[in-house]
């Protein structure tokens, strides 16, 4: 096959050689880029079909493909379906006898192979790289490319080494491929390799099934909510990230009250979390309280909800935790809890994870050209024992320290302290981006493929999460706005439509002089407006005094233009959690209930319902039934109960009374108005 291939031809390779009739979304394209000799990145999500890429160019152009793969685990995954689909494939990694390693070299130099994969720390074994020079290459595919960039979460020190042995093994095409790489990382990855006008491929992390809800609640309020969620059996069986191992475990024990649930993380023996993993798994469990640890190795199709009971450490965390919701493609749930008490989580986790320099300072001092015994040095050391393993550990990873076989520790470069300290602030700027997602007014899901560079499909707005469907969020819960509030979104409009744009903090001082409304609910009432599309909110910073300011730039739309005295009743207001998922305690402060009871928002029970009303809502539930079977979604997806009730109790007769019903959003209101309409009014 030559480069000129035509889709019929690649085609009819994929169906031959891998038996799979068809391309998945995205495939076509890079096998095309990749058997024209294109070096190039691909970023695409796990599960995607990311391996295929290299594997179908590698046996169109001929000759061995060479595959660079950090995880002995993935490489016989990979080795064993090459092997079945009949390719002649081998490996070289540590876990192998020193006589089958052999054998792969000799297959490799007779030309006899498809793939040869090899772990990358092989290329620091004298000679090795030198043999692998000695033929031609197909191509050189690095797996789990992300591991070379210490931006990446997952950064090993072998892969950063591939960069300087690629020009020997030239003129094969580089492709590197990584299902979790931010911008900034996919440079890295080009820079390190020295890719050559290299092509990026950037697909597929939209996920349409999945519905994103980030809600602020606080930490004590956070097990009932979470019980409340999951003890409806729809939105089982879950996944519960827990932020530390006690908390997974005081969770699991609250959750299995309820549903058979247990906590999984890094402090349970293997055996216990292996039994965790396959109970879930077979369905015996069907909540799995969880560090990040667990999920890496689960291939369950159905799970319909994970719940974030804190603030994870990064976007790509995030993503890839949510990303296990759903797999067979059916709706599903994802919440995010916060509160502004995670960020001091975060905080201690950074200080503990990333240490004062001057820690690592401290060990650096004590190390001589002549290996010392790690216990000695320790001993010796003012750090606690812990302190100093940290120290020592990020020395090492940074180039400061080397650390041999036996145990010695002896004095490495200069330069660590600086790629030490850019680290650590990278580290910090990621928790950021985690809180700045929280708070962004932007579509969720929006948000999470923008935040992995595919711009092209950031535009579009998923219709289904916290931002786009208010109405329909389950656990966050948004009020209509008080006269009060109604009022200061006329003057923000009023103000605005002055200027291009205004700070948000000199709106405030603008609109509301003495003070007040505090910046909170300011926030809560400018990101209603943004959801309505009157607003649009920027980014922005400027530096003074040599710290980078930031600050957010606010501006009117063109209907926010429009924006007459009626229209501010139907923003909607965040407000924190549902009523029926907030713990029986009452809260401490002003009395919330209170507040409640006077906003429109809050349907009376369905054990209130007047006879008529009753009525109303047996049509309503009538036609929802019918209504979820025919999308094929759960009957609450269509209506909650609550809107329900209320739509039942309120009997709007036209499109603006209905969207004055609570839950009732425009979204709601464009997809099933005419219908609800037709029911209450009995045309
Ligand atoms: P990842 O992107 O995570 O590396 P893999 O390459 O391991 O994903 O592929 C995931 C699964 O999808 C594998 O079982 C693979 O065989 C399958 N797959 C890949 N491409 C296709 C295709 N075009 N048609 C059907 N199945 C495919
Ligand atoms: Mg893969
Ligand atoms: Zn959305």
């Amino acid at each position: 096959m030559t480069a000129s291939s035509n889709s019929r031809d690649l085609t009819a390779l994929l169906r031959s050689a891998f038996g799979f009739s068809h391309f998945r979304a995205g495939q076509e394209a890079v096998c095309r880029a990749a058997i024209d000799g294109r070096d190039l990145l691909l970023v695409m999500p796990t599960g995607a079909g990311k391996s295929l890429c290299y594997q179908l160019p590698a046996i169109a152009r001929g000759g061995t493909a060479l595959v660079v793969s950090p995880l002995i685990a993935l490489m016989e995954d990979q080795v064993a379906k090459l092997a079945a689909f009949g390719f002649r494939v081998a490996r070289v990694h540590s876990g192998m006898e020193r006589a089958a390693a052999r054998q792969a070299c000799a297959d490799y130099l007779r030309g006899d192979l498809h793939f040869l994969f090899i772990a990358p720390e092989r290329l620091r074994v004298p000679g090795f790289p030198e043999m692998l020079a000695k033929q031609k290459l197909a191509l050189i595919a690095i797996d789990e490319a992300h591991c070379i960039s210490q931006w990446g979460h997952d950064f090993r020190p072998d892969y950063r080494m591939l960069g300087q042995y690629v020009p020997a093994l030239r003129p094969a095409p580089v492709l590197a491929l990584t299902a979790t790489a931010t911008p900034g990382v996919q440079a890295d990855i080009l820079a390190q390799l020295g890719m050559a006008d290299p092509l990026k491929f950037t697909h597929g992390f939209r996920r349409n099934n999945l519905a994103v809800e980030v809600v602020e609640v606080p930490m004590p309020e956070r097990p009932a909510a979470i019980r409340g969620l999951l003890s409806q059996p729809q939105r089982r069986p879950a996944i519960v990230y827990a932020i530390s191992r006690k908390q997974s475990e005081r969770l699991a024990e609250e959750l299995s009250r309820i549903v058979p649930a247990a906590a999984y993380h890094a402090g349970l023996d293997a055996e216990t979390r292996e039994r965790v993993q396959t109970a879930f798994q077979d369905g015996q469990l069907e909540v799995v309280v969880a560090t990040i640890a667990f999920g890496m190795g689960i291939d369950k199709a159905d799970i319909r909800t994970v719940i974030h009971a804190g603030l994870p450490g990064t976007l790509e965390g995030f993503y890839q935790e949510i990303g296990r919701a759903g797999r067979d493609g059916l709706p599903s749930r994802t919440y995010l809890m916060h509160s502004y008490a995670d960020q001091r989580t975060h905080d201690f986790f950074l200080n503990r994870d990333y240490p004062p320099a001057d820690h690592l300072d401290a060990v650096y001092r004590a190390l001589g050209e002549q290996p010392q015994p790690v216990e000695e040095m320790r001993a010796a050391s003012r750090l606690s024992e812990e302190e100093f393993d940290k120290a020592l550990e990020k020395l090492e990873i940074h180039g400061g320290a080397r650390v041999d076989f036996g145990g010695g520790v002896s004095i490495g470069g200069k330069g660590w302290k600086k790629a030490y300290t850019i680290q650590a602030q990278y580290r910090a700027g990621q928790f950021e981006k985690v809180l700045r997602f929280t708070a962004s007014p932007e579509c969720r899901m929006s948000a999470l493929v923008r935040h992995f560079g595919d711009e092209e499909d950031a535009g579009r707005p998923c219709g289904q999460c916290d931002i786009c469907d208010p109405a329909g969020a389950v656990l966050r819960q948004f009020r209509h706005p008080t006269a009060r509030e109604r009022a200061l979104a006329q003057e923000i409009a009023g103000e605005l439509r002055l200027v291009d744009y205004r700070a948000a903090g000199t709106l405030q001082r603008a609109v509301d002089p003495e003070g007040h409304v505090n910046r909170r609910d300011f926030d809560a009432l400018l990101d209603a407006m943004v959801r309505a599309g009157w607003v649009e909110i920027e980014e922005a910073e400027f530096e003074k005094d040599g710290s980078v300011i930031r600050f957010r730039k606010v501006r009117l739309t063109g209907a926010g233009f429009d924006l007459g005295p009626a229209t501010a009743a139907h923003l909607l207001i965040g407000d924190g959690i549902a009523d029926e998922f907030a713990a029986s305690v009452p809260r401490s402060g002003k009395t919330k209930t209170a507040a409640r009871a006077k906003s429109p928002r809050k349907a009376e029970a369905p054990a209130q319902l007047t006879p008529q009303a009753e009525a109303f809502a047996a049509r309503l539930r009538e036609w929802r039934t019918a209504e979820a079977r025919r999308l094929g979604v759960p009957p609450y997806l269509v209506l909650h109960d609550r809107t329900l009730a209320a739509l039942a109790v309120a009997r709007p007769a036209n499109p603006r009374q209905l969207l004055e019903v609570d839950g009732m959003g425009p979204a709601k209101a464009e997809k099933f108005g005419a219908a609800i309409l037709g029911l209450l009014t009995g045309s």
